[in-house]
Protein backbone atom coordinates (compact mmCIF):
# COMPACT_ATOMS: atom_id res chain seq x y z
CA UNK A 1 0.00 0.00 0.00
CA UNK A 2 1.34 3.49 -0.99
CA UNK A 3 2.26 6.21 1.65
CA UNK A 4 -0.52 8.92 2.44
CA UNK A 5 1.03 12.58 0.91
CA UNK A 6 3.07 13.82 3.83
CA UNK A 7 4.02 11.14 5.25
CA UNK A 8 6.40 11.55 8.04
CA UNK A 9 6.12 15.63 7.65
CA UNK A 10 6.02 17.82 10.64
CA UNK A 11 3.28 20.57 11.50
CA UNK A 12 5.34 24.09 10.94
CA UNK A 13 5.53 26.10 14.31
CA UNK A 14 3.50 28.25 15.12
CA UNK A 15 5.66 31.41 13.85
CA UNK A 16 3.77 34.81 14.72
CA UNK A 17 0.31 33.30 15.40
CA UNK A 18 0.45 31.82 11.96
CA UNK A 19 -0.62 28.26 13.22
CA UNK A 20 -2.20 28.08 16.50
CA UNK A 21 -4.11 25.78 18.05
CA UNK A 22 -7.63 26.49 19.16
CA UNK A 23 -9.32 25.73 22.66
CA UNK A 24 -12.38 23.91 23.19
CA UNK A 25 -14.48 27.27 24.05
CA UNK A 26 -13.19 28.46 20.34
CA UNK A 27 -14.45 25.06 18.33
CA UNK A 28 -17.30 25.06 20.28
CA UNK A 29 -18.08 28.47 18.83
CA UNK A 30 -17.24 26.92 15.10
CA UNK A 31 -19.19 23.73 15.93
CA UNK A 32 -22.10 26.05 16.18
CA UNK A 33 -21.90 27.35 12.87
CA UNK A 34 -20.89 24.31 10.86
CA UNK A 35 -21.18 20.71 10.55
CA UNK A 36 -18.84 17.78 11.96
CA UNK A 37 -17.78 15.32 9.39
CA UNK A 38 -15.70 12.39 9.44
CA UNK A 39 -12.56 11.54 7.91
CA UNK A 40 -10.48 9.36 5.78
CA UNK A 41 -7.00 9.53 4.37
CA UNK A 42 -7.51 11.09 0.48
CA UNK A 43 -10.30 12.55 1.30
CA UNK A 44 -10.38 15.97 -0.60
CA UNK A 45 -11.44 18.98 1.18
CA UNK A 46 -10.99 21.56 -1.42
CA UNK A 47 -8.72 21.60 -4.85
CA UNK A 48 -6.14 24.33 -6.06
CA UNK A 49 -8.63 25.85 -8.58
CA UNK A 50 -11.47 25.95 -6.49
CA UNK A 51 -13.88 29.46 -6.78
CA UNK A 52 -13.93 29.36 -3.20
CA UNK A 53 -14.16 27.04 -0.16
CA UNK A 54 -15.01 26.84 3.33
CA UNK A 55 -13.47 26.87 6.67
CA UNK A 56 -12.03 23.82 8.25
CA UNK A 57 -10.78 23.12 11.59
CA UNK A 58 -8.98 19.70 12.24
CA UNK A 59 -10.63 18.00 15.31
CA UNK A 60 -8.64 14.58 15.33
CA UNK A 61 -6.33 13.57 12.03
CA UNK A 62 -4.10 15.63 10.13
CA UNK A 63 -4.44 17.37 6.49
CA UNK A 64 -1.92 17.60 4.05
CA UNK A 65 -2.29 21.28 2.15
CA UNK A 66 -0.53 20.38 -1.52
CA UNK A 67 0.52 22.12 -4.49
CA UNK A 68 -0.08 20.43 -7.67
CA UNK A 69 -2.30 17.17 -6.24
CA UNK A 70 -2.28 14.35 -8.62
CA UNK A 71 0.77 15.72 -10.47
CA UNK A 72 3.81 17.59 -8.48
CA UNK A 73 2.47 16.82 -5.35
CA UNK A 74 4.37 19.18 -3.00
CA UNK A 75 3.26 19.21 0.41
CA UNK A 76 3.95 23.11 1.99
CA UNK A 77 2.20 21.71 5.24
CA UNK A 78 0.69 19.47 7.66
CA UNK A 79 -2.23 20.62 9.92
CA UNK A 80 -3.28 18.49 13.00
CA UNK A 81 -5.31 17.96 15.78
CA UNK A 82 -7.13 21.61 16.88
CA UNK A 83 -5.20 23.78 14.20
CA UNK A 84 -7.64 25.66 11.59
CA UNK A 85 -7.15 25.36 7.40
CA UNK A 86 -6.98 28.08 5.06
CA UNK A 87 -5.51 31.96 4.43
CA UNK A 88 -6.17 34.60 3.19
CA UNK A 89 -8.02 33.68 0.16
CA UNK A 90 -10.96 32.80 1.94
CA UNK A 91 -11.69 36.25 2.83
CA UNK A 92 -10.78 37.97 -0.24
CA UNK A 93 -12.47 35.71 -2.22
CA UNK A 94 -9.56 34.57 -4.69
CA UNK A 95 -9.65 31.14 -5.87
CA UNK A 96 -7.85 28.78 -4.30
CA UNK A 97 -4.34 27.56 -5.53
CA UNK A 98 -3.40 25.01 -3.14
CA UNK A 99 -5.49 21.63 -2.18
CA UNK A 100 -6.39 20.20 1.26
CA UNK A 101 -6.23 16.36 1.52
CA UNK A 102 -6.47 14.60 4.72
CA UNK A 103 -3.40 12.75 5.47
CA UNK A 104 -4.52 10.85 8.97
CA UNK A 105 -8.19 10.26 8.98
CA UNK A 106 -10.32 11.71 12.31
CA UNK A 107 -13.20 14.39 12.15
CA UNK A 108 -12.91 18.07 10.85
CA UNK A 109 -15.60 21.01 11.64
CA UNK A 110 -16.77 22.29 8.46
CA UNK A 111 -17.73 26.06 8.49
CA UNK A 112 -19.12 27.78 5.83
CA UNK A 113 -17.04 30.78 4.07
CA UNK A 114 -20.04 32.88 4.70
CA UNK A 115 -20.75 32.25 8.51
CA UNK A 116 -16.51 32.32 8.81
CA UNK A 117 -17.38 36.27 7.59
CA UNK A 118 -20.00 36.85 9.98
CA UNK A 119 -18.14 35.15 12.57
CA UNK A 120 -14.96 37.36 11.91
CA UNK A 121 -17.01 40.60 12.09
CA UNK A 122 -18.77 39.74 15.39
CA UNK A 123 -16.48 37.29 17.57
CA UNK A 124 -13.58 39.93 18.17
CA UNK A 125 -11.19 37.10 20.05
CA UNK A 126 -11.28 34.62 17.66
CA UNK A 127 -11.84 36.94 14.52
CA UNK A 128 -8.54 38.26 15.39
CA UNK A 129 -6.92 34.79 15.75
CA UNK A 130 -8.21 33.75 12.46
CA UNK A 131 -7.20 37.15 10.89
CA UNK A 132 -3.51 37.33 12.18
CA UNK A 133 -3.15 33.65 11.25
CA UNK A 134 -3.80 34.38 7.72
CA UNK A 135 -1.81 37.20 7.18
CA UNK A 136 1.31 35.99 8.82
CA UNK A 137 0.03 32.60 6.76
CA UNK A 138 0.52 34.47 3.35
CA UNK A 139 3.80 36.07 4.56
CA UNK A 140 5.17 32.79 5.30
CA UNK A 141 3.60 31.61 1.90
CA UNK A 142 5.20 34.81 -0.21
CA UNK A 143 8.34 34.10 1.40
CA UNK A 144 8.42 29.92 0.26
CA UNK A 145 7.10 30.57 -3.07
CA UNK A 146 4.33 28.45 -2.49
CA UNK A 147 1.79 29.01 -4.84
CA UNK A 148 1.71 29.97 -8.39
CA UNK A 149 4.63 29.44 -11.07
CA UNK A 150 5.72 31.75 -13.53
CA UNK A 151 7.71 30.66 -16.49
CA UNK A 152 10.12 32.90 -18.16
CA UNK A 153 13.51 34.44 -19.09
CA UNK A 154 15.22 37.52 -16.79
CA UNK A 155 15.36 38.90 -20.24
CA UNK A 156 12.19 39.20 -21.09
CA UNK A 157 9.57 42.56 -19.89
CA UNK A 158 6.20 40.28 -19.67
CA UNK A 159 8.40 37.96 -16.92
CA UNK A 160 9.40 40.96 -15.20
CA UNK A 161 5.54 42.51 -15.33
CA UNK A 162 3.95 39.29 -14.48
CA UNK A 163 6.25 38.96 -11.39
CA UNK A 164 5.73 42.87 -10.27
CA UNK A 165 1.90 42.41 -10.71
CA UNK A 166 1.51 38.81 -8.75
CA UNK A 167 3.71 40.39 -5.94
CA UNK A 168 2.33 43.74 -5.45
CA UNK A 169 -0.94 42.09 -5.32
CA UNK A 170 0.45 39.93 -2.54
CA UNK A 171 -0.02 36.57 -4.42
CA UNK A 172 2.79 33.95 -3.60
CA UNK A 173 4.36 32.78 -6.68
CA UNK A 174 7.53 30.86 -7.30
CA UNK A 175 9.77 32.40 -10.67
CA UNK A 176 11.88 29.79 -12.72
CA UNK A 177 14.21 31.42 -15.04
CA UNK A 178 14.21 29.74 -18.01
CA UNK A 179 17.65 31.14 -18.73
CA UNK A 180 19.07 29.34 -15.68
CA UNK A 181 16.73 26.81 -14.32
CA UNK A 182 16.15 22.75 -15.89
CA UNK A 183 13.26 22.27 -14.31
CA UNK A 184 11.80 25.53 -16.05
CA UNK A 185 13.24 24.49 -19.31
CA UNK A 186 11.67 20.88 -18.81
CA UNK A 187 8.27 21.69 -17.71
CA UNK A 188 7.67 24.42 -20.75
CA UNK A 189 8.74 21.13 -22.93
CA UNK A 190 6.56 19.05 -21.24
CA UNK A 191 3.57 21.20 -21.56
CA UNK A 192 4.41 21.49 -25.26
CA UNK A 193 4.79 25.57 -25.19
CA UNK A 194 6.79 27.04 -27.61
CA UNK A 195 9.57 29.61 -26.13
CA UNK A 196 7.37 32.85 -28.23
CA UNK A 197 4.51 32.02 -25.50
CA UNK A 198 6.47 32.23 -22.80
CA UNK A 199 6.10 33.62 -19.90
CA UNK A 200 3.80 31.50 -18.24
CA UNK A 201 1.68 31.52 -15.31
CA UNK A 202 0.94 28.07 -13.99
CA UNK A 203 -1.33 27.44 -11.28
CA UNK A 204 -5.15 26.72 -10.04
CA UNK A 205 -5.38 24.30 -12.58
CA UNK A 206 -4.63 26.67 -15.10
CA UNK A 207 -2.25 27.05 -17.70
CA UNK A 208 -1.88 31.04 -18.77
CA UNK A 209 0.56 31.84 -21.76
CA UNK A 210 2.00 35.34 -21.53
CA UNK A 211 -1.10 36.52 -20.28
CA UNK A 212 -2.35 39.99 -19.54
CA UNK A 213 -2.79 41.24 -16.11
CA UNK A 214 -6.62 41.40 -16.14
CA UNK A 215 -6.64 38.11 -17.48
CA UNK A 216 -4.45 36.99 -14.55
CA UNK A 217 -6.53 38.86 -12.11
CA UNK A 218 -9.81 36.91 -13.90
CA UNK A 219 -7.76 33.63 -13.19
CA UNK A 220 -6.70 34.14 -9.74
CA UNK A 221 -10.01 35.58 -8.73
CA UNK A 222 -8.39 38.69 -7.49
CA UNK A 223 -10.58 41.78 -6.42
CA UNK A 224 -14.73 42.35 -6.82
CA UNK A 225 -16.52 39.71 -9.05
CA UNK A 226 -19.76 40.18 -10.75
CA UNK A 227 -21.57 43.68 -12.30
CA UNK A 228 -20.83 46.79 -10.42
CA UNK A 229 -23.53 48.17 -9.08
CA UNK A 230 -25.56 50.49 -11.13
CA UNK A 231 -24.85 53.60 -8.53
CA UNK A 232 -22.91 54.06 -5.67
CA UNK A 233 -22.44 56.76 -2.88
CA UNK A 234 -18.70 56.88 -3.18
CA UNK A 235 -16.62 55.98 -5.93
CA UNK A 236 -12.44 56.00 -5.20
CA UNK A 237 -10.18 56.52 -7.63
CA UNK A 238 -6.80 54.74 -6.95
CA UNK A 239 -5.79 52.28 -4.16
CA UNK A 240 -2.81 53.65 -2.42
CA UNK A 241 -2.77 54.50 1.19
CA UNK A 242 -5.01 57.31 0.38
CA UNK A 243 -7.81 55.44 -1.51
CA UNK A 244 -7.69 52.71 1.09
CA UNK A 245 -8.15 54.59 3.92
CA UNK A 246 -10.88 56.53 2.41
CA UNK A 247 -12.52 52.59 1.45
CA UNK A 248 -12.19 51.98 4.92
CA UNK A 249 -13.62 55.42 6.18
CA UNK A 250 -16.83 54.94 4.11
CA UNK A 251 -17.69 51.65 4.15
CA UNK A 252 -17.56 51.94 7.49
CA UNK A 253 -19.29 54.83 8.01
CA UNK A 254 -22.51 53.89 6.16
CA UNK A 255 -21.82 54.72 2.52
CA UNK A 256 -22.12 52.19 -0.43
CA UNK A 257 -18.52 52.52 -1.65
CA UNK A 258 -16.19 51.00 -4.08
CA UNK A 259 -12.88 51.78 -4.90
CA UNK A 260 -11.25 50.65 -8.73
CA UNK A 261 -7.33 50.31 -8.60
CA UNK A 262 -5.11 50.28 -12.11
CA UNK A 263 -2.58 47.71 -10.71
CA UNK A 264 -2.67 46.75 -7.53
CA UNK A 265 -4.27 48.09 -3.76
CA UNK A 266 -1.24 49.72 -1.62
CA UNK A 267 0.15 51.80 -4.58
CA UNK A 268 3.80 53.26 -3.72
CA UNK A 269 3.57 52.20 -0.52
CA UNK A 270 3.68 48.73 -2.03
CA UNK A 271 7.17 49.19 -3.27
CA UNK A 272 8.39 50.58 -0.05
CA UNK A 273 10.28 47.73 1.88
CA UNK A 274 9.96 49.31 5.06
CA UNK A 275 7.96 52.07 6.40
CA UNK A 276 9.45 53.41 9.44
CA UNK A 277 7.73 56.37 10.36
CA UNK A 278 4.13 54.96 10.43
CA UNK A 279 2.13 55.47 13.47
CA UNK A 280 1.81 52.33 15.55
CA UNK A 281 4.60 50.57 14.42
CA UNK A 282 7.64 50.86 15.99
CA UNK A 283 9.62 48.58 14.18
CA UNK A 284 8.43 49.27 11.04
CA UNK A 285 6.00 47.59 8.07
CA UNK A 286 6.83 46.86 4.71
CA UNK A 287 4.32 48.84 2.56
CA UNK A 288 2.55 45.74 0.79
CA UNK A 289 1.74 44.36 4.33
CA UNK A 290 0.48 47.35 5.30
CA UNK A 291 -1.73 47.48 2.28
CA UNK A 292 -2.69 44.14 2.39
CA UNK A 293 -3.94 44.33 6.07
CA UNK A 294 -5.76 47.98 4.58
CA UNK A 295 -7.34 46.00 2.14
CA UNK A 296 -8.98 43.59 4.09
CA UNK A 297 -9.83 45.90 6.62
CA UNK A 298 -11.84 47.86 3.52
CA UNK A 299 -13.17 44.48 2.66
CA UNK A 300 -14.69 43.55 5.89
CA UNK A 301 -16.37 46.33 5.81
CA UNK A 302 -18.32 46.03 2.86
CA UNK A 303 -16.38 48.11 0.31
CA UNK A 304 -16.08 46.85 -3.31
CA UNK A 305 -12.37 46.65 -3.88
CA UNK A 306 -11.76 46.15 -7.69
CA UNK A 307 -8.55 45.25 -9.79
CA UNK A 308 -6.99 45.95 -12.16
CA UNK A 309 -9.48 48.85 -13.40
CA UNK A 310 -7.63 51.81 -14.40
CA UNK A 311 -10.24 54.87 -14.92
CA UNK A 312 -9.72 56.77 -18.43
CA UNK A 313 -12.43 59.30 -18.23
CA UNK A 314 -14.72 61.45 -15.86
CA UNK A 315 -17.67 62.84 -16.63
CA UNK A 316 -20.90 64.46 -15.22
CA UNK A 317 -23.96 62.28 -16.08
CA UNK A 318 -27.75 63.03 -14.42
CA UNK A 319 -26.68 64.26 -11.37
CA UNK A 320 -23.65 61.44 -11.18
CA UNK A 321 -20.01 60.91 -12.07
CA UNK A 322 -19.72 58.01 -14.95
CA UNK A 323 -15.80 56.58 -15.08
CA UNK A 324 -15.03 55.25 -17.89
CA UNK A 325 -12.17 52.07 -17.50
CA UNK A 326 -10.02 50.84 -19.49
CA UNK A 327 -11.63 47.44 -20.14
CA UNK A 328 -14.94 49.44 -21.57
CA UNK A 329 -16.62 48.92 -17.95
CA UNK A 330 -17.47 51.99 -16.19
CA UNK A 331 -18.72 52.70 -12.80
CA UNK A 332 -21.07 55.58 -11.51
CA UNK A 333 -20.96 57.73 -8.57
CA UNK A 334 -22.57 60.56 -6.31
CA UNK A 335 -19.37 61.69 -5.20
CA UNK A 336 -15.72 60.78 -6.32
CA UNK A 337 -12.34 60.94 -4.46
CA UNK A 338 -9.50 61.01 -6.77
CA UNK A 339 -6.42 59.23 -4.64
CA UNK A 340 -4.22 58.34 -8.27
CA UNK A 341 -1.11 59.27 -6.57
CA UNK A 342 1.72 60.21 -8.43
CA UNK A 343 4.35 58.55 -11.10
CA UNK A 344 8.42 58.37 -11.10
CA UNK A 345 9.92 60.49 -13.08
CA UNK A 346 12.38 59.21 -15.40
CA UNK A 347 16.41 60.07 -16.18
CA UNK A 348 17.45 61.33 -19.20
CA UNK A 349 19.57 58.62 -20.27
CA UNK A 350 20.19 58.21 -23.80
CA UNK A 351 17.92 54.26 -24.35
CA UNK A 352 16.85 53.96 -21.01
CA UNK A 353 13.49 52.56 -22.35
CA UNK A 354 15.31 49.89 -23.65
CA UNK A 355 16.33 48.74 -20.01
CA UNK A 356 13.90 49.50 -18.04
CA UNK A 357 12.15 46.59 -16.60
CA UNK A 358 15.49 44.31 -17.33
CA UNK A 359 18.01 46.82 -15.74
CA UNK A 360 16.37 50.14 -14.86
CA UNK A 361 13.47 49.67 -11.84
CA UNK A 362 11.21 52.51 -10.07
CA UNK A 363 10.79 50.80 -7.06
CA UNK A 364 12.98 48.90 -4.95
CA UNK A 365 11.33 45.32 -3.12
CA UNK A 366 12.00 41.95 -2.53
CA UNK A 367 11.32 41.26 -6.26
CA UNK A 368 13.90 43.70 -7.50
CA UNK A 369 16.25 42.20 -5.10
CA UNK A 370 15.62 38.68 -5.77
CA UNK A 371 16.49 39.92 -9.34
CA UNK A 372 20.02 41.30 -8.39
CA UNK A 373 21.52 39.87 -5.49
CA UNK A 374 24.92 39.33 -5.37
CA UNK A 375 25.11 42.16 -8.22
CA UNK A 376 26.63 45.96 -8.26
CA UNK A 377 23.87 48.22 -8.01
CA UNK A 378 23.52 52.08 -8.21
CA UNK A 379 20.71 54.05 -6.82
CA UNK A 380 19.90 57.73 -8.07
CA UNK A 381 18.36 60.54 -6.14
CA UNK A 382 18.53 62.29 -3.10
CA UNK A 383 14.96 61.64 -1.08
CA UNK A 384 13.81 59.38 1.31
CA UNK A 385 12.61 56.77 -1.56
CA UNK A 386 16.11 56.84 -2.58
CA UNK A 387 18.24 56.55 0.94
CA UNK A 388 15.55 53.34 1.83
CA UNK A 389 16.04 51.55 -1.49
CA UNK A 390 20.02 52.07 -0.80
CA UNK A 391 19.59 51.21 3.15
CA UNK A 392 17.22 47.89 1.68
CA UNK A 393 19.46 47.01 -1.61
CA UNK A 394 22.67 47.12 0.32
CA UNK A 395 21.67 43.75 2.25
CA UNK A 396 21.25 42.34 -1.27
CA UNK A 397 22.79 43.75 -3.63
CA UNK A 398 27.36 43.06 -3.78
CA UNK A 399 28.09 46.63 -3.76
CA UNK A 400 25.16 49.78 -3.75
CA UNK A 401 26.24 53.44 -4.84
CA UNK A 402 23.83 56.09 -3.65
CA UNK A 403 24.10 59.12 -6.31
CA UNK A 404 22.55 62.50 -5.45
CA UNK A 405 23.06 65.17 -8.32
CA UNK A 406 23.53 68.21 -5.02
CA UNK A 407 26.34 68.13 -2.67
CA UNK A 408 25.03 67.86 0.59
CA UNK A 409 22.55 64.58 1.49
CA UNK A 410 20.95 65.87 4.08
CA UNK A 411 19.01 68.82 1.99
CA UNK A 412 16.60 66.47 1.15
CA UNK A 413 16.57 63.37 3.03
CA UNK A 414 15.31 62.64 6.49
CA UNK A 415 18.29 63.15 9.32
CA UNK A 416 18.08 59.46 10.24
CA UNK A 417 18.12 57.77 7.35
CA UNK A 418 21.22 60.40 6.57
CA UNK A 419 22.47 58.72 9.99
CA UNK A 420 21.57 54.83 9.02
CA UNK A 421 23.74 55.71 5.22
CA UNK A 422 26.26 57.04 6.92
CA UNK A 423 26.68 54.25 9.47
CA UNK A 424 26.17 51.80 6.63
CA UNK A 425 29.26 50.23 4.79
CA UNK A 426 28.01 49.11 2.15
CA UNK A 427 26.55 51.97 1.00
CA UNK A 428 29.13 54.50 -1.27
CA UNK A 429 27.09 58.14 -1.51
CA UNK A 430 28.67 59.85 -4.71
CA UNK A 431 27.57 63.64 -4.82
CA UNK A 432 27.17 65.97 -7.51
CA UNK A 433 27.48 63.05 -9.70
CA UNK A 434 24.30 61.66 -12.25
CA UNK A 435 24.42 58.65 -14.70
CA UNK A 436 24.74 59.69 -18.07
CA UNK A 437 24.80 56.60 -20.34
CA UNK A 438 23.92 53.06 -19.88
CA UNK A 439 25.65 49.90 -21.29
CA UNK A 440 25.09 46.27 -22.06
CA UNK A 441 23.27 44.23 -24.40
CA UNK A 442 20.52 42.27 -23.39
CA UNK A 443 20.21 43.65 -20.04
CA UNK A 444 22.16 46.04 -18.10
CA UNK A 445 25.78 45.28 -17.72
CA UNK A 446 27.21 49.43 -16.70
CA UNK A 447 26.41 52.84 -16.12
CA UNK A 448 28.72 55.76 -16.98
CA UNK A 449 28.40 58.48 -13.91
CA UNK A 450 29.21 62.11 -14.63
CA UNK A 451 30.97 63.86 -11.62
CA UNK A 452 29.88 67.41 -12.14
CA UNK A 453 32.23 68.93 -9.51
CA UNK A 454 35.02 67.12 -11.19
CA UNK A 455 34.39 66.90 -14.84
CA UNK A 456 34.94 63.69 -15.26
CA UNK A 457 33.33 60.22 -16.40
CA UNK A 458 33.48 56.98 -15.11
CA UNK A 459 32.16 53.69 -15.99
CA UNK A 460 30.74 51.09 -13.30
CA UNK A 461 29.75 47.84 -13.75
CA UNK A 462 26.21 47.82 -13.18
CA UNK A 463 22.96 45.07 -13.64
CA UNK A 464 20.46 47.58 -12.05
CA UNK A 465 19.79 51.27 -11.98
CA UNK A 466 17.07 52.33 -9.55
CA UNK A 467 15.40 55.69 -10.24
CA UNK A 468 13.69 57.63 -7.25
CA UNK A 469 13.97 61.16 -8.99
CA UNK A 470 10.58 63.00 -8.20
CA UNK A 471 7.28 62.41 -9.44
CA UNK A 472 4.27 63.76 -11.70
CA UNK A 473 0.82 63.07 -10.66
CA UNK A 474 -1.74 61.21 -12.41
CA UNK A 475 -4.03 63.44 -13.83
CA UNK A 476 -4.27 63.10 -17.41
CA UNK A 477 -7.33 60.83 -16.99
CA UNK A 478 -9.12 63.68 -16.13
CA UNK A 479 -9.62 65.53 -19.12
CA UNK A 480 -9.26 68.84 -17.97
CA UNK A 481 -12.30 68.69 -16.19
CA UNK A 482 -10.89 69.81 -12.53
CA UNK A 483 -8.02 72.73 -12.01
CA UNK A 484 -4.76 71.93 -11.38
CA UNK A 485 -1.83 73.45 -10.65
CA UNK A 486 1.67 74.56 -12.68
CA UNK A 487 3.06 70.73 -12.46
CA UNK A 488 -0.19 69.01 -12.81
CA UNK A 489 -1.95 68.26 -9.09
CA UNK A 490 -5.42 69.07 -8.14
CA UNK A 491 -6.23 72.05 -6.53
CA UNK A 492 -8.38 71.57 -3.56
CA UNK A 493 -10.06 74.06 -1.01
CA UNK A 494 -8.53 76.76 -0.50
CA UNK A 495 -6.02 76.77 -2.54
CA UNK A 496 -8.48 77.27 -5.51
CA UNK A 497 -8.29 80.24 -6.62
CA UNK A 498 -11.66 82.66 -7.70
CA UNK A 499 -12.14 81.81 -11.30
CA UNK A 500 -12.13 77.91 -10.76
CA UNK A 501 -14.94 78.30 -8.13
CA UNK A 502 -17.78 79.05 -10.24
CA UNK A 503 -19.44 75.41 -10.19
CA UNK A 504 -19.50 75.84 -6.66
CA UNK A 505 -21.91 78.96 -6.59
CA UNK A 506 -20.65 81.25 -4.86
CA UNK A 507 -19.60 79.38 -2.06
CA UNK A 508 -16.21 78.18 -1.04
CA UNK A 509 -15.27 74.63 -2.05
CA UNK A 510 -15.62 71.90 0.83
CA UNK A 511 -11.51 71.57 2.11
CA UNK A 512 -10.17 68.80 0.06
CA UNK A 513 -12.48 69.30 -2.59
CA UNK A 514 -12.06 70.19 -6.35
CA UNK A 515 -12.97 73.05 -8.28
CA UNK A 516 -16.06 70.20 -9.42
CA UNK A 517 -18.25 70.16 -6.47
CA UNK A 518 -18.21 66.53 -5.68
CA UNK A 519 -14.84 65.71 -6.51
CA UNK A 520 -12.52 65.41 -3.63
CA UNK A 521 -8.24 64.83 -4.26
CA UNK A 522 -6.41 63.60 -1.90
CA UNK A 523 -3.16 62.19 -1.29
CA UNK A 524 0.27 62.41 -3.39
CA UNK A 525 -2.21 63.92 -6.24
CA UNK A 526 -3.42 66.75 -4.50
CA UNK A 527 -1.50 70.15 -4.49
CA UNK A 528 0.32 70.85 -2.02
CA UNK A 529 0.10 67.18 -0.07
CA UNK A 530 2.88 65.92 2.04
CA UNK A 531 4.15 63.07 0.46
CA UNK A 532 3.91 60.62 3.53
CA UNK A 533 1.96 57.74 3.52
CA UNK A 534 0.43 58.87 6.97
CA UNK A 535 -0.40 62.02 5.31
CA UNK A 536 -2.36 60.04 2.53
CA UNK A 537 -4.69 58.06 4.84
CA UNK A 538 -5.26 61.11 6.99
CA UNK A 539 -6.73 62.87 4.11
CA UNK A 540 -8.51 59.79 2.51
CA UNK A 541 -10.07 59.23 5.95
CA UNK A 542 -11.04 63.13 6.44
CA UNK A 543 -12.32 63.43 2.95
CA UNK A 544 -15.24 60.71 3.88
CA UNK A 545 -16.40 63.20 6.14
CA UNK A 546 -16.76 65.86 3.79
CA UNK A 547 -18.73 63.70 1.01
CA UNK A 548 -21.31 63.09 3.77
CA UNK A 549 -21.65 66.97 3.96
CA UNK A 550 -21.45 66.97 0.05
CA UNK A 551 -24.30 64.11 -0.57
CA UNK A 552 -26.43 66.08 2.19
CA UNK A 553 -26.34 69.05 -0.16
CA UNK A 554 -27.21 67.47 -3.07
C1 LIG B 1 10.03 53.33 -2.49
C2 LIG B 1 9.15 54.26 -1.69
C3 LIG B 1 9.35 54.37 -0.32
C4 LIG B 1 8.53 55.21 0.45
N1 LIG B 1 8.72 55.26 1.80
C5 LIG B 1 7.90 56.01 2.58
C6 LIG B 1 8.03 55.99 4.01
O1 LIG B 1 8.89 55.32 4.56
N2 LIG B 1 7.19 56.76 4.75
C7 LIG B 1 6.21 57.52 4.17
O2 LIG B 1 5.44 58.14 4.90
N3 LIG B 1 6.06 57.55 2.81
C8 LIG B 1 6.88 56.83 2.00
N4 LIG B 1 6.76 56.85 0.62
C9 LIG B 1 5.74 57.75 0.02
C10 LIG B 1 4.35 57.13 0.10
O3 LIG B 1 4.40 55.80 -0.39
C11 LIG B 1 3.34 57.95 -0.70
O4 LIG B 1 3.32 59.27 -0.19
C12 LIG B 1 1.95 57.35 -0.59
O5 LIG B 1 1.94 56.04 -1.12
C13 LIG B 1 0.93 58.20 -1.31
O6 LIG B 1 -0.30 57.53 -1.28
P1 LIG B 1 -1.45 57.82 -2.35
O7 LIG B 1 -2.54 56.87 -2.00
O8 LIG B 1 -1.74 59.25 -2.41
O9 LIG B 1 -0.84 57.47 -3.79
P2 LIG B 1 -0.14 56.14 -4.37
O10 LIG B 1 0.46 55.34 -3.28
O11 LIG B 1 0.71 56.64 -5.46
O12 LIG B 1 -1.36 55.32 -4.96
C14 LIG B 1 -2.06 55.74 -6.10
C15 LIG B 1 -2.72 54.54 -6.75
O13 LIG B 1 -3.59 54.97 -7.78
C16 LIG B 1 -3.51 54.07 -8.85
N5 LIG B 1 -3.93 54.75 -10.09
C17 LIG B 1 -3.25 55.71 -10.77
N6 LIG B 1 -3.97 56.09 -11.84
C18 LIG B 1 -5.10 55.38 -11.84
C19 LIG B 1 -6.24 55.33 -12.70
N7 LIG B 1 -6.33 56.12 -13.77
N8 LIG B 1 -7.24 54.45 -12.41
C20 LIG B 1 -7.16 53.65 -11.30
N9 LIG B 1 -6.10 53.65 -10.45
C21 LIG B 1 -5.09 54.51 -10.72
C22 LIG B 1 -2.07 53.63 -8.89
O14 LIG B 1 -1.93 52.38 -9.53
C23 LIG B 1 -1.74 53.56 -7.39
O15 LIG B 1 -1.95 52.28 -6.87
C24 LIG B 1 7.54 56.01 -0.18
C25 LIG B 1 7.35 55.90 -1.57
C26 LIG B 1 8.14 55.03 -2.32
C27 LIG B 1 7.91 54.89 -3.79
Amino acid sequence: MSEPLGAGVEEPEDRHGAFPRLGEDQRARLRALGEAIATKPGDVLWSEGDDSYDFFVVESGAVAIVRGYGSENLIVAVHGTHRFLGELSLMTGARAYLSAVVRDGGEVIRVPVAALRELVRDDEELGNIILRAFIARRAILIEAGAGYRIIGSRYSRDTQRLREFLARNRVPYQWLDLDEDEEADALVRALAIPPAETPVVLGAGEVLRNPSNAEVAAALGLGARGAPPPLCDLVIVGGGPAGLAAAVYGASEGLDTQAIEAVAFGGQASSSSRIENYLGFPSGISGSELAERAALQADKFGARLVVPAEATALRREDGHFAIDLADGGRVNGRCVIVATGARYRRIDVPELERFEGVGVYYAATATEAQGCSGDPVVVVGGGNSAGQAAMFLSAHAGSCRLLIRGGDLGKSMSHYLVDELARNPRVEVMTNAEVVALGGEHALESAVVRDSGQGTETEFEARAVFVFVGASPHTDWLGGEVAVDEHGFLLTGRDLQAEFTGAHAGERPLFLETSAPGIFAVGDVRSGSIKRVASAVGEGSMAVALVHQRLASI
